[in-house]
């Protein structure tokens, strides 16, 4: 049976340098929403030029774009085995979608560690975050810095700095995470999935307790 496994938490939180981690130890897929997103921006496909707007304001793009991508996404070959679902469901209506979807292809959502991270931190992390152009690698100025500033570590191409990650964006972006995706951190636990993991730690620490989630509840 195929393995399902979503990473909750703020933008900030951690979950696309866990996800990435996660991805090469179980050998499953990582599907990043914003990085499926930002591809289609860059390609200027129709689903990029509708998402555009609300990326940049930092708000979330509508369910039934968003729902479709993802369905669209998990139904590839390279998700028979599962995947690790990084940044989507961010809504109860995407949550729902992802239960509908996940039981179609014979699966379901199997763990959900929510990595949580206090606001005042989130926003120094942000703030501080690189993001490889080739592949989403992502870094940070001061607590994971690249071996050559502006060089990604795996795969040698340019960091920049996402447009919403500017402060403007980000306080914004935190706040439609309160509003909007928090309600799935109770969502998740009435159904016995979630497994809370303090993101403040450092990166190899989060990982191993990320690990250990994951193999008590899969
Ligand atoms: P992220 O890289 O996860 O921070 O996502 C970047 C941006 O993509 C978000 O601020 C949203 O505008 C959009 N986005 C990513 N995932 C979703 C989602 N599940 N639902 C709606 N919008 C999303």
């Amino acid at each position: 049976m195929p393995s399902y496994i979503v990473l909750l938490g703020p933008p900030g939180a951690g979950k696309g340098t866990q996800a990435q981690v996660l991805s090469e130890k179980l050998g499953l897929v990582h599907i990043s929403s914003g990085d499926i997103f930002r591809e289609n921006l860059q390609a200027q496909t129709e689903l990029g030029v509708r998402a555009q707007a609300f990326m940049n304001r930092g708000e979330l793009v509508p369910d039934d774009l968003t729902i479709a991508m993802i369905r669209e996404r998990l139904s590839r070959p390279d998700c028979q085995q599962g995947a690790i679902l990084d940044g989507f469901p961010r809504t109860p209506a995407q949550a729902d979608a992802l239960s509908g979807i996940l039981s179609q292809l014979g699966g379901k959502v199997d763990v959900v560690p929510y990595i949580s991270v206090p606001a005042a931190v989130l926003i120094e992390r942000l703030s501080g975050r690189w993001t490889c152009r080739a592949a989403g690698h992502v870094f940070h100025e001061k607590y994971n810095p690249p071996k050559v500033a502006g060089v990604c570590d795996f795969d040698g191409s340019e960091l920049y700095q996402r447009d919403d990650d500017k402060a403007e964006t980000v306080a914004r972006r935190i706040q439609v995470y309160t509003d909007q995706t928090a309600p799935l951190i109770d969502y998740y636990q009435k159904r016995h999935l979630l497994a809370q993991i303090d993101g403040t730690q450092d990166i190899e620490t989060v990982g191993q307790h990320l690990l250990d989630a994951v193999k008590q509840q899969r």
